[in-house]
This record gives C-alpha cells, sequence and structure tokens, in this order.
C-alpha cells in the first residue's frame, strides 16, 4: 500500500510503550472519519459484562487488550502473514453500552454492527464477556445463516437463567441458533470441559447436529487432526470465529470469570486459530478477558496475540 494511513505505528518509529494505545496500533477510525468507507476489516471494544453470570470483569477487556497489543508487530513469524499489507485495518473505537440495562446495550451493538455489514466492514471484537456475541451476529447474520467456530471451555447453549427469559454469557449461541443466526450443521465447538448443571446443553447440540469436540477428545486426537475436522464441518461458505479466553488453561490465562482446569496450553492456543488459515472468516471476536483477575497481565497480552492470528486468518481470507 503506497498510502500508510491505515499501516500500523512501527516500533522502530516511536516505542512501544509510548503514545495512544489503538488496537495493535491502528489509526483510530470513528464512523464520522473521512476514511471510514475504506475499511476493510474494522477492531472494536465491546465493553459490556452485563451478561455475566459469575465473577465480573470483562467490561475492562478492550482498554487491556489495546495496550498489550501494542507488543504487536506487522508480521506473522510462523506463517509469513502481513495482514496489515492484504487488508486495511483500523481501530473503530468502543461501541457504548449501557452498563445497567442489558437489553438497551444489545439494541446499541446491533445497531452498530448492522451498519458495519452495511458498508462492507468485517468486524473483529474485543470483550465484554460471550453475551457480546449475539448482538453482532445479530448485526451480520440476519439475512443468512454463518458456520461458527468456537473455542470455548463451555458450550454456552444453555437456556434461560434465573427463569424468564434472561439473555447471559451462557447461552448466546442457544439463542443464534433459535434465531436463525448460525447454521448448527456448520457449527464446531473445541475444549468443552468443568463441571456441568445438566445435559440441556448437549442435548440442545444433539438434537440440532452441533459437533462438540470435548477437551479429552482434543488431548487424544491433537490440534491438527481435530481441526481439518473443524474446516470439513465449517466449509466454505462465510462463518464466524469465536474465541473464549476461557478455552485456555487457568494456568496461562488465569484473567478470566470461569476458568476451567484442563485446557490447552498457550501454543495450542494459537495454534488451533492458524489451523482455521483457508476458512471464510467474515467476522469474529476474543471474549471474556477480565482484567481484575489478570494481575501479571499475561491474560490480555495472549488475547491480544490471538487477536493478531485471528486477523491473520481473516485478512487472507478477504
Ligand atoms: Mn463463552
Ligand atoms: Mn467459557
Amino acid at each position: 500500500m503506497s498510502d500508510k494511513f491505515f499501516t500500523p505505528i512501527s516500533g522502530m518509529e516511536l516505542p512501544r510503550f509510548a503514545g495512544i494505545a489503538t488496537f495493535m496500533r491502528l489509526p483510530y477510525v470513528q464512523t464520522e472519519h473521512p476514511r471510514a468507507a475504506e475499511v476493510q476489516i474494522g477492531l472494536v471494544g465491546l465493553p459490556f459484562d452485563g451478561g455475566v453470570s459469575n465473577r465480573p470483569g470483562p467490561r475492562h477487556g478492550p482498554r487491556a487488550l489495546r495496550d498489550a497489543s501494542t507488543m504487536i508487530r506487522a508480521q506473522n513469524g510462523a506463517t509469513g502473514v502481513r495482514p496489515f499489507d492484504l487488508a486495511r485495518c483500523a481501530d473503530l473505537g468502543d461501541v457504548g453500552p449501557n452498563p445497567v440495562d442489558g437489553p438497551d446495550t444489545l439494541a446499541r451493538f446491533e445497531s452498530f454492527f448492522a451498519g458495519l455489514k452495511g458498508r462492507g466492514v468485517r468486524p473483529l471484537s474485543a470483550g465484554g464477556d460471550h453475551l457480546c456475541t449475539l448482538p453482532v451476529l445479530r448485526g451480520i447474520a440476519r439475512d443468512k445463516p454463518l458456520g461458527l467456530v468456537h473455542f470455548d471451555s463451555h458450550t454456552d447453549l444453555y437456556p434461560a437463567y434465573f427463569g424468564g427469559k434472561t439473555l447471559t454469557h451462557g447461552n448466546p449461541f442457544r439463542s443464534a441458533v433459535e434465531e436463525g443466526l448460525l447454521d448448527p450443521k456448520r457449527m464446531v465447538q473445541i475444549g468443552i470441559r468443568g463441571t456441568t448443571y445438566d445435559n440441556v446443553d448437549t442435548d440442545f447440540a444433539t438434537a440440532h447436529g452441533i459437533r462438540i469436540i470435548r477437551i479429552e477428545e482434543f488431548f487424544a486426537r491433537g490440534v491438527a487432526d481435530v481441526m481439518a475436522e473443524a474446516r470439513e464441518i465449517v466449509g466454505s461458505a462465510p462463518a464466524y470465529l469465536s474465541y473464549d479466553i476461557d478455552f485456555v488453561d487457568p494456568a496461562v490465562a488465569p484473567g478470566t470469570g470461569t476458568p476451567e482446569w484442563g485446557g490447552p496450553n498457550s501454543f495450542q492456543a494459537i495454534q488451533v486459530v492458524r489451523e482455521c488459515q483457508g476458512l471464510n472468516i467474515v467476522g469474529a471476536d476474543l471474549v471474556e478477558v477480565s482484567p481484575p483477575f489478570d494481575p501479571s497481565g499475561n491474560t490480555a497480552w495472549l488475547g491480544a496475540s490471538l487477536m493478531f492470528e485471528i486477523l491473520c486468518v481473516m485478512a487472507t481470507a478477504l
């Protein structure tokens, strides 16, 4: 690209600890910005955790992820991909939530992402809790259901909590299937583990043909074999990638609300994303980083690194 506007600030020009922290040191391009129409992949913060059912904090995720992401350089050392040469990327800022009104927040988020879809911008969002994924899908998948690659230690397929119709971070994918935003036959959930309430979530998966690859199977088969099956399930049609940081073992990524032991290490956490290369990922998110439970900052740093890996897959798919 001859025009340097969409090129991140290099650590060789300005030290990484200096300047205002945007995602990956990209330009900050709000909707009214004169160059907003040129953006192909938009990095977006969703500072909302009103869907959390246990320990809170992911509302602080976008700031911590932005700060950590200033360490990201321009090239993927393993794959050679240079995402900022392949796609015009920008930090679109945060979508303002209403922290005391979940339904209002979901409506604001949906409207923002519907606007992005209208302008042909593919979103890569930083949560926020996992409920944030639902309004993103409502914004970009109303016309045609998407496939889904979902990394998590939980299925997030539970019915409403606390009686009534309460939406939480424990049920966004059940809602998305029921609303026709996802094609369950093109869905794969990887890394599931921990204690459970009952079989209501897995029964829903079985009834709809959603493939669940539990952590025991993941470790028995290995990353490459599992991800080959995942690519087969999702196919070549447009798909979404949703990455809950609690997929990773809490020894590595403790800064999250609902940790579960017996998970992947940081290398495996990164490898599963690289193995998504070739999928037609039209939107993605990295959710559930909770800075108050992340005193070392390691969880945010891994989250930012995963966002870069996801961006490489998205930029290649353009
Ligand atoms: Mn989740
Ligand atoms: Mn989870």
